[in-house]
């Protein structure tokens, strides 16, 4: 039987929200932003295992003040990050790969999940689950609301795609789980030259033919970056 595993990413430093503090330690409506993502997780249906993955000097205080503190039990691991979003996704896909090594053959879900954005819901979770067992990976996203212009070099806009083809990328991404865990593999051993990516299903279309479903995210779902997501999220919260 397979199983349905989230990856939450909370090893960022949060350089651009200029807080002293890293981001997912800092309170929102009396809890650290990083609670949120993990308490949408632990009482999710859906998912069953979760994998955690911090800054190398946040592993005990992710422990301590988070994971023991709050009793979130699904969380099975929690890992080093690296310097960039892709490389903590490629150590959490190499630490799957290990734990994987007795059944490689399950039919597992893995839901990569920026533990910055607080909003994850059960029916995103429900949506992305559904078109990753039926396409083998998919993200969840929303149209545009502003037009997109691509940059020349020197500043000038150069295109401005159809606003009705263009949509925001969030997460959680949803994969199969030895299709992203092999494409991570691919990414790896094409570094340094490849460079970084910023999102996961971005490795997939780089090294599989598998397409890339875009689901219904939602707008509340945002990633909380700057002083100003933190007013929203705050503003969100108190609606709840
Ligand atoms: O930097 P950005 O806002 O795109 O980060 C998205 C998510 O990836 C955040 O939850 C952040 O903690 C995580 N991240 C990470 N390792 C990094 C950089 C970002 O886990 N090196």
């Amino acid at each position: 039987m397979g199983k349905n595993i989230a990856v939450i990413l909370a090893a960022g430093t949060g350089s651009r929200m200029k807080a002293g503090v890293a981001k997912q330690f800092l309170e929102l409506a009396g809890k650290p932003l990083i609670y949120y993502a993990l308490k949408a997780v632990e009482d999710s249906k859906i998912i069953e295992e979760c994998i955690l993955v911090t800054g190398e000097d946040d592993m005990q205080k992710m422990q301590q003040e988070i994971v023991g503190k709050y009793g979130f039990h699904k969380v099975t691991a929690i890992i080093p990050g690296g310097s960039e979003r892709c490389f903590s996704v490629a150590n959490a896909m190499r630490w799957i790969a290990a734990i994987k090594q007795g059944a490689p053959e399950a039919k597992d879900v893995v839901f990569i999940h920026d533990g910055a954005r607080p909003f994850l819901t059960e029916e995103i979770l429900e949506r992305t689950l559904q078109a990753a067992k039926e396409y083998g990976a998919c993200v969840a996203a929303m149209p545009s609301k502003d037009t997109v212009k691509l940059m020349d070099e020197d500043g000038f806009a150069k295109e401005t795609p159809d606003r009705k083809i263009v949509w925001t990328v969030q997460t959680p991404q949803v994969f199969d789980r030895k299709l992203i865990v092999e494409a991570y593999q691919s990414f790896e051993r094409d570094l340094p030259e490849r460079g970084i990516v910023t999102d996961d299903a971005s490795v997939v279309e780089l090294y599989t033919d598998v397409k890339v479903k875009l689901v219904e995210g939602a707008y509340s779902n945002i990633k909380v970056t700057t002083p100003e997501d933190m007013m929203i999220a705050e503003a969100f919260l108190m609606k709840k």
